[in-house]
């Protein structure tokens, strides 16, 4: 079996289709003709974070399976994939706590202002620690997640942790799975207009494009924390910038922009109420060896032994006929 990795993944899932006697090779350049020219006769793909468009996957003739490195799949055609019969994997089991890990230190980042007070030592401004603004606690605020999923139900643990009220917005999960999480189910304006944190956790599509704006910005608390480590776009970042100038929200965290990497002009590099990371919520070290192992598993196990195969991973299982 002929497998190509897009983009590098941890040597222990790649040793894992080696082992196997897969025939595996990386691609490093992404660009159409290179995807092209390289991938028309692989079984499997292993992919993180390229564009695998329908000009590149109409010319992989013998194409089985795209295994992402993470959860997000919008970077697939997942419609051509479906009309092909191609298995779509996510690795599910991976990320989910390692994300939610990263949503609590910018919590905690930014309501302990641990940015400014690190400046205010390094500055020998030591003494005048009273110049610092207002900041906060985690202790019994109300926390809004939107979108209660894999990395949702895993903050929620969290913040349940530091003894917070936690509210959740997601229509498509029943209230009584919330309730069992010892959360409380939220209206979304109600929400957002209650919430001292709050942060996303929904896939990015043309419902939840630019689903916090101006509007919604407005009827947060001037105290409010945001944080988006979904995908960039969900928050409008015209309008969080706007908000974040203007002192319409305390603070906000951010992992994933609307265009990455973000132009190096971009106006919120140079707020000082934001913490910024360059998309690396899901990337630490346990994760991506995790990720990898899961990755290359859902290639190997989909090709070789489905009795293996962890089917909650194959996204698309009900359209490309699989049994579940
Ligand atoms: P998931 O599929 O397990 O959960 C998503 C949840 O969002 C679901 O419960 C769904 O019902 C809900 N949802 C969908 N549309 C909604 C809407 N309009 N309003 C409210 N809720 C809605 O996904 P997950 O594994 O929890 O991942 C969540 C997001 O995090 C994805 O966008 C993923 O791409 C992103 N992510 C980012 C990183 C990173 O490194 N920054 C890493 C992993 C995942």
């Amino acid at each position: 079996m002929k497998i190509a990795m897009i983009g590098s993944v941890h040597s222990d899932g790649l040793s894992i289709l080696e082992k196997n006697g897969c025939d595996v090779f990386e691609i490093t350049d992404f660009s159409s003709d290179s995807l092209i020219a390289k991938l028309q006769d692989v079984d499997g793909i292993a992919l993180r974070t390229a564009k695998l468009t329908k000009d590149v996957l109409e010319k992989c003739h013998k194409l089985k399976i795209v295994a992402r490195h993470g959860v997000g799949y919008d970077n697939v055609d997942l419609n051509y994939l479906n009309e092909k019969k191609i298995a779509l994997a996510i690795t599910g089991t991976a990320n989910a706590v390692t994300v939610a890990e990263h949503v609590m230190a910018m919590f905690l980042n930014v309501c302990k202002i641990i940015k400014q007070s690190d400046k205010l030592v390094r500055d020998g401004k030591f003494a005048e620690k009273s110049s610092l603004p207002d900041f906060f606690e985690l202790y019994e605020k109300n926390i809004l997640i939107l979108g209660f999923g894999r990395i949702g139900r895993a903050l929620a643990k969290r913040c349940l942790g530091f003894d917070a009220r936690v509210f959740v917005y997601d229509p498509f999960i029943d209230a009584s799975i919330i309730k069992e999480n010892n959360c409380i189910p939220a209206d979304f304006d109600k929400g957002l207009r209650t919430s001292d944190f709050i942060s996303v956790h929904m896939p990015l599509n043309e419902k939840t494009k630019n689903m916090i704006a101006k509007d919604q910005l407005m009827m947060m608390k001037k105290t409010c924390i945001l944080v988006n480590t979904a995908r960039g776009g969900i928050i409008n970042e015209q309008d969080l910038i706007w908000a974040l100038t203007n002192k319409e929200i305390y603070g906000a965290g951010i992992d994933v922009y609307e265009q990455e990497p973000p132009n190096i002009n971009n106006p919120l590099f140079k707020l000082n109420n934001i913490i910024l990371t360059p998309h690396i919520a899901g990337l630490t070290l346990e994760c991506r060896k995790r990720m990898a192992i899961e990755t290359c598993e859902n290639v190997l196990h989909y090709l070789n032994d489905r009795s293996k195969l962890n089917i909650k991973n194959i996204i698309n299982g009900k359209k490309i006929g699989l049994e579940i």
